[in-house]
């Protein structure tokens, strides 16, 4: 199982981090022993001072695919969940500026939380417009709309698959709307996806 995430997906986010609007897509990976393991707490790494959170969309992959054409992209998930995309901002700072890849800064232990709930596709009216939030400490600090995203879900599986085989099981993470902020000890963080709680997890 891979996860595989794309930054820059929502116009918002990338001005608050000042960054450039990609032309293509920008991906990046995070390996298996990422996933935060069910009903455990999120532990700050050591190696950070600013870890941020960032709600994103997730799509489950439910099928073999390589070279997949937009249009039979639908064909290749059924199921979309809602997750964290833990990023250890001061540090991919660093990496950035000197030009190396973000590993470290997106892909450490516990960085991809994966909720618990899935949604069956056939059971939304239009994938395209989902309004999804974040809650820390009761309070909404994120909320995002998927008709703002720059790539929608097919096309993210067609650009994906050019590079990457995707197998069953395989996450994709669809870049975080903006008002990406920082955890802190004790925070608790709770998703949701219109009104369905579909995860909530505790900082330590
Ligand atoms: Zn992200």
């Amino acid at each position: 199982m891979k996860i595989i995430c794309i930054g820059r997906n929502y116009a918002e986010h990338i001005s608050e981090l000042n960054n450039e609007r990609p032309t293509d897509p920008i991906i990046f990976l995070k390996p298996e022993t990422a996933v935060l393991l069910k009903k455990q707490p999120f532990f700050i790494p050591d190696f950070s001072s600013d870890v941020h959170y960032e709600v994103e969309v997730l799509i489950k992959i439910n099928k073999v695919g390589k070279y997949i054409q937009e249009k039979f992209a639908h064909k290749y998930y059924q199921e979309i969940g809602l997750g964290i995309d833990f990023t250890a901002r001061d540090l991919q700072q660093s990496l950035k500026e000197k030009g190396l890849p973000w590993e470290k800064a997106k892909g450490f232990d516990g960085s991809a939380v994966l909720g618990e709930k899935w949604i069956d596709k056939n059971s939304i009216d239009d994938l395209n417009n989902i309004n999804f939030s974040l809650d820390k400490n009761g309070e909404v600090v994120q909320k995002g709309n998927t008709a703002s995203m720059l790539w929608k879900p097919d096309e993210i599986i067609s650009y994906i698959s050019r590079f990457f085989t995707l197998k069953i099981g395989d996450i994709i993470f669809t870049g975080t709307p903006e008002g990406v902020g920082k955890v802190s000890v004790n925070d608790s963080l709770t998703g949701f996806m219109e009104e369905t709680k579909m995860f909530s997890i505790n900082v330590k």
